[in-house]
This record gives structure tokens, C-alpha cells and sequence, in this order.
């Protein structure tokens, strides 16, 4: 692409860097903005700064927040001693939207994944097995995408958990999670975290 200004391509570079937005809609975007009022466009620049500054992760589950402690985990109605192990925040979302969980969750922030050089201490399971000890905890839900990175991880935290005394489920497997979750019908999520079933022992 040839730009006709340096601005103009500094910024198309931007937005061209974010997941699924090639050169042509990056190119879009930026001369959509260019048509804003200055008003709109600092509301659309003041939200991504105010993102970055000033959100935060739950201390006890990593769940993307408003404050130290999420709502969820804040709340005296959820059960928690039921905790539901997830990949990232839109899992979190995609199951509260089927309003059949009413445990609390964790956030592992990523799967183990050596080829992308994701290893166990990039992800928060240390912080999970510290909840265990600490907390009087019953289950603990692996829902975890059904990819090779989903199984090593589960994989890795079974290894990780079944000396605890705690009952470690998993939610069926054919269904997409993570990344695919949004397009999975909140029916389907629903009625496979209510008929989870406990990780099979034999595999280990
Ligand atoms: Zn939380």
C-alpha cells in the first residue's frame, strides 16, 4: 500500500496489528475515524487508555475487573467450593450468559503450549493449587478447549490435583471452548457444565 501520508500509514499499521484485521479493514477503520467528531474520537481513544490503565485482575480467580476482587468471586451467593478452571475472560462470559453455573471461577490466562513457549509458570496454576490448600474447595471443573493444548493442560493439571482430596471434572469435549466459544450456543454450554463428569482416572 502506498499512503499519501505518514500518519495515515503509522496508524493503519496499528490497527493492523490487531487479531483479524488485515491491511484493506485496518485502512477502513482509520478513515472511518478520520470522519469522527473530535469528541467521538477522544471517547474512542480515552476508553482504550483508561483499558489499559486502569483494569485489573481479580487477586483470587484473574478474571479481567473493575476492582481487587471480582463480582463473582465478591458475591455470598456462589458456591465456592465449586471452582470452574477457564483459558480467558470470554469463557468466563460465555458461561455466566447460560446462568447454570453457580460456582466461582479461575482464570489460567492461556494453555500450556511448547510450541508457542507457554509453559505451566506462564499461566496462574500455581496460584490455583494455593487456592486449593487454602480454601475449602469440593470441585474443580477443567473447562478447557477441546485442542491438544486444552488436553495437555488438563492433563497437567489432573497430575497437579488428584492428591487433593477434591472431585476434578470435565465439561463434554466436543464441544469448541476458548477462543470458539462465542459461537457456541449458550443451550449446548449450558447443559455440559450441568452434566460434567468426572475426569477419567484411567488416563493418568
Ligand atoms: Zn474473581
Amino acid at each position: 500500500m502506498n499512503f499519501s501520508s505518514r500518519l495515515l500509514e503509522q496508524a493503519v499499521d496499528e490497527f493492523g496489528r490487531l487479531p483479524g484485521v488485515g491491511k484493506k479493514t485496518a485502512l477502513r477503520l482509520v478513515l472511518h475515524l478520520l470522519k469522527q467528531s473530535d469528541g467521538e474520537v477522544a471517547r474512542f481513544t480515552g476508553a482504550i487508555n483508561q483499558l489499559k490503565e486502569q483494569i485489573k485482575y481479580c487477586k483470587t480467580c484473574f478474571n479481567i475487573s473493575d476492582n481487587q476482587e471480582c463480582e463473582i468471586c465478591a458475591s455470598l451467593k456462589r458456591d465456592h467450593q465449586t471452582i470452574c478452571v477457564v483459558e480467558d475472560t470470554r469463557d468466563v462470559m460465555a458461561i455466566e450468559n447460560t446462568n447454570q453455573y453457580q460456582g466461582v471461577y479461575h482464570v489460567l490466562g492461556g494453555l500450556i503450549s511448547p510450541m508457542d513457549g507457554v509453559g505451566p509458570s506462564d499461566l496462574k496454576i500455581e496460584p490455583l493449587i494455593e487456592r486449593i490448600k487454602q480454601f475449602e474447595v469440593k470441585e474443580v471443573i477443567l473447562a478447557l478447549s477441546a485442542t491438544m493444548e486444552g488436553d495437555t493442560t488438563i492433563f497437567y493439571l489432573y497430575r497437579k490435583l488428584k492428591d487433593f482430596n477434591i472431585q476434578i471434572s470435565t465439561i463434554a469435549r466436543g464441544i469448541a471452548f476458548g477462543g470458539e466459544l462465542e459461537y457456541v450456543d449458550e443451550i449446548t454450554l449450558g447443559r455440559s457444565i450441568a452434566t460434567r463428569v468426572p475426569y477419567e482416572r484411567n488416563v493418568g
